[in-house]
């Protein structure tokens, strides 16, 4: 038996023939100097929404945590674990971003069971309703409001809780010494997976709206293409000793 599904050593061959061959320079100079990313990304763990993925990005260039419908707990420093104020804390303190971005997304699963606690549970477990309680009250206030249609309060509750979430970053101290010293800026954006639609949360009103972003009117394979991140410069593979697509088969 694989050691592996082979669907990964598929993607992960493919990885280290394509990208990992054109971008050698790259991750060797990420390797010795160390990553330095500008932005972080808190995502949810959905299979369709990766960050990476949605905005063109290599390596070194986003910081990612992903959990259950991309939620930020409050500060709240106890003595438990806390998987994504751990990664805020060094996003924060070490690598000192200078972007945080709360991205939700369309379907997000996680959202529908806070909308509808009382339905069947979204899995037999212990932890995702205490996960999802961070938005009970605007979930409560969202799912009661009888003028929306179902698919409605999903939108809805999906980008209130990216500003619920955006509030709950400015609960965490050093986030907001650093927002009002001007070194740190928090965004919320939310995208449509079946038409990949990129909204994005105006800081001053808190609605969505399409940011401007010059696309190609048939997209191909990819919206990205090219490399729109700041990030560590390429510099062109030499291409010799580098081929471990060799190893790869
Ligand atoms: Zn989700």
């Amino acid at each position: 038996m694989s050691l592996l599904p082979s669907v990964l050593l598929d993607g992960y061959r493919s990885f280290v023939e394509g990208r990992y061959l054109q971008e050698t320079q790259r991750y060797r100079t990420l390797a010795r100097e160390g990553q330095a990313p500008d932005t972080m990304v808190i995502a949810c763990c959905d299979s369709r929404a990766a960050p990476e993925t949605i905005f063109g990005a290599g390596a070194g260039e986003l910081f990612v945590v992903r959990n259950v419908a991309n939620l930020v707990p409050p500060y709240r420093p106890d003595g438990d674990f806390h998987g994504t104020s751990a990664a805020l804390e060094f996003a924060v303190q070490a690598l000192k971003v200078k972007h945080i971005v709360v991205m939700g997304h369309g379907r997000c699963g996680g959202i529908k069971a806070a909308l509808s606690p009382d339905a069947e549970p979204l899995s037999p477990g212990d932890f995702i309703g205490k996960w999802m309680s961070i938005l009970e009250p605007v979930a409560a206030a969202v799912s009661s409001n009888e003028l929306l249609t179902s698919g409605e309060r999903q939108t809805a509750l999906e980008r209130i809780s990216i500003r619920t979430s955006i509030g709950n970053l400015r609960s965490f101290p050093y986030i907001a010494e650093r927002e009002a010293a001007g070194d740190l800026t928090l965004h919320g954006a939310w995208f449509d997976i079946s038409t990949a639609e990129l909204w994005a949360m105006d800081n001053e009103s808190g609605d969505f709206q399409r940011p401007l972003v010059d696309l190609d009117p048939e997209p191909k394979d990819s919206l990205a293409a090219g490399d729109p991140m700041h990030g560590v410069k390429d510099e062109p593979a030499d291409g010799s000793e580098d081929a471990l697509s060799e190893g790869a088969n």
